[in-house]
């Protein structure tokens, strides 16, 4: 039984529904992140999960017990905003002990649980302070020494990085999961950003209109995806249309070139998918199909050049690393692209 259960969960506001047969198992420590674009339903998982919001019909558990007639300060869940939902007029100690406060914890006990979170977030020193006087990014460490301070059984994070600028987001993004892995508590991070999601997850569930779409790890996600929203929305891809001669034993073409899939297909067509990282400029060995193709854009990246490339009239993008005894090839230049059919991922038609 895993610690956090979420079975047939529906939310609907009017006839709008929001969120559709939502289900996720979560194991005690682990790192979820829920990934899709605004207004999937994200937040309203979360909100279901934390209690504000009233599932339409569905189950969550924690550690075994139902907790959808429970009011939030009965679950046990620390929670997180995108927005700096500090008090203003408390000091950084004030917000961090105000759960603890609300429960009813002796002064002394208070001022040690603060200090111990203020230690963990790396600010030990700024207790007094108030929140104008802190960064985006202390505000936030602050939100989460609050959220954490009454031992929470649930962390929720709503896109708790994306009002800070791109440098604070990547390093607190490292800190939060450094945190959380060392406090071992249970997680779920809301995001509309694939890269956070790659970076920091566990697990990743990759939401579309109210559903899960997919859920894997961040290696499965990137390199297996199983819907096209899922290749779309998660990186980059270049999506070939390919007609299938033998569908019993996965024998295609694309773009012309006969292509031996792994495992048998269905119809007449499929689409095969790559990523730009897949691609690769010239013949190689181990390679086992060659397309021809013209060269159309080159960017000069640095320790990456991202080529774009006509393949049979699709617009491919892939990537190769930099070589100092061998020059990006010109625009209009005819190449030969490379992948090694294992490679392809298989979208269906
Ligand atoms: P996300 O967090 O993925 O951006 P949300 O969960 O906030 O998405 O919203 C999903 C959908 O539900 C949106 O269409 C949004 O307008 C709608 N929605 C969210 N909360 C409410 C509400 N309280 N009343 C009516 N519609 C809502
Ligand atoms: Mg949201």
């Amino acid at each position: 039984m895993a610690f956090l259960e979420i079975s047939h969960l529906e939310k609907s506001f009017g006839s709008n529904r929001v969120v559709k047969d939502f289900n996720l198992d979560v194991e005690k420590g682990e790192f979820i992140s829920l990934l899709g674009p605004s207004g999937c339903g994200k937040t309203t998982v979360l909100r279901m999960v934390a209690g504000f919001e009233h599932p339409s019909t569905g189950v969550i558990r924690i550690g075994g017990a139902d907790v959808v007639g429970k009011r939030p300060n009965q679950r046990n869940i620390g929670m997180v905003f995108q927005a700096y939902a500090l008090f203003p007029n408390l000091t950084v100690a004030q917000n961090v002990g105000f759960g603890l406060k609300i429960k009813g914890m002796a002064k002394a006990a208070i001022d040690a649980r603060v200090a111990e979170m203020l230690a963990l977030i790396g600010l030990p020193d700024l207790g007094a302070r108030y929140p104008f006087q802190l960064s985006g990014g202390q505000q936030q460490r602050v939100a989460l020494a609050r959220a954490l301070a009454p031992k929470p059984q649930v962390l929720l994070l709503d896109e708790p990085l994306s009002a800070l600028d791109a440098k604070v987001r990547v390093s607190l993004r490292t800190e939060i999961r450094a945190i959380q892995r060392d406090l071992g508590i249970t997680t779920i991070f809301v995001t509309h950003d694939q890269e956070e999601a790659l970076s920091i997850s566990d697990r990743i569930v990759v939401m579309n209109g109210g559903i899960a779409d997919q859920v894997g790890s961040p290696f499965e996600i990137y390199n297996r995806p199983t819907t096209r929203f899922v290749a779309n929305f998660v990186g980059q891809i270049n999506a070939f249309e390919a007609e299938v001669d033998v569908a019993s034993e996965g024998r295609v073409r694309m773009a012309g070139v006969p292509v031996q899939l792994a495992g048998p297909v269905s119809g007449s067509r499929v689409t095969l998918a790559t990523r730009p990282e897949a691609l690769h400029l010239g013949r190689t060995a181990g390679k086992d199909v060659v397309l021809p193709a013209t060269v159309t854009e080159v960017h000069f990246l640095g320790s990456v050049i991202r080529l774009r490339a006509d393949v049979a009239g699709v617009s491919v993008a892939l990537d190769t690393f930099n070589r100092a005894d061998q020059p990006p090839p010109a625009i209009g230049a005819p190449v030969e692209l490379s992948l090694s059919s294992r490679d392809l991922i298989v979208l269906g038609a």
